[in-house]
């Protein structure tokens, strides 16, 4: 998520982040493992509240944002990393927890993550991922999104612990769902995924700070030798 200004961030600067869409042809999906082959780390349910009300919103934003009338995540094609901005696992649940309009974008429903690592190493698991989330503007409709305790790439980088969970984590989802490394993107990468669309003109050029390339190019390297 990691808003620059509290909670405010590059979400609330439309201008100066270039978009820069792939051209190339797209490498053929991965065939999803079998689930049998796959051992999940172990990931601790902290669910937050995503009721009726919550699902009724977030299908109304899909349908703004990306013209799908659904709360569903479905064969999802991309991982965002984030971090929160946070320094505790607790301040960034309550972020996520109350169904409220944030205060960059001031929408329905409010933000979430589908999984938050603290720096500890344990794994949250906040919503299904079967559930879309509000992380990514031009991607919630298609991305799975990860949220580190931290205020930096490089401090999450740094941390053994963290790290190590987040890229057993994140092997573990983009080898269920068969999500080639090169869609594993940081929120900052958001405006160069092929899969990026938004329906929002004005927003059509928003993305965060949190995850810049270079770093995720050192995430993607680890997360590359560790294969399926
Ligand atoms: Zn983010």
């Amino acid at each position: 998520m990691r808003r620059g200004f509290a909670f405010l961030g590059c979400l609330g600067a439309l201008a100066g982040c270039g978009t820069t869409h792939h051209a190339s042809p797209r490498e053929v999906r991965l065939p999803a493992a079998r689930p049998h082959e796959l051992t999940p780390p172990p990931i601790v349910a902290r669910p937050i509240p995503f009721g009726a009300r919550r699902r009724r919103e977030t299908a109304a934003y899909a349908e703004r944002h990306y013209g799908v009338s659904t709360y569903r995540l479905s064969a999802p094609h991309v991982v965002v990393e984030h971090y929160t901005g946070t320094g505790t696992f607790a301040r960034a649940y309550a972020m996520f927890a109350p169904d409220r309009r944030d205060p960059e974008l001031h929408e329905l429903p409010g933000i979430c993550a589908h999984f938050v690592v603290d720096r500890d190493g344990t794994i949250y698991r906040l919503v299904p991922v079967s559930l879309m989330c509000r992380h990514t503007v031009g991607l919630n409709y298609t991305a799975i999104g990860i949220e580190h305790v931290g205020t930096t790439d490089a401090q999450i980088l740094g941390d053994r612990r963290q790290l190590d969970a987040s890229l057993e984590l994140t092997r573990w989802l983009r080898c269920r769902f068969g999500i080639p490394v090169r869609d594993v993107i940081g929120h900052n990468e958001s405006l160069a995924s092929p899969y990026h669309r938004e329906r929002v003109a004005p927003l059509r050029r928003q993305t965060h700070e949190d995850w810049k390339r270079a770093d995720m190019d050192v995430y993607r390297a680890r997360l590359r030798r560790l294969g399926c």
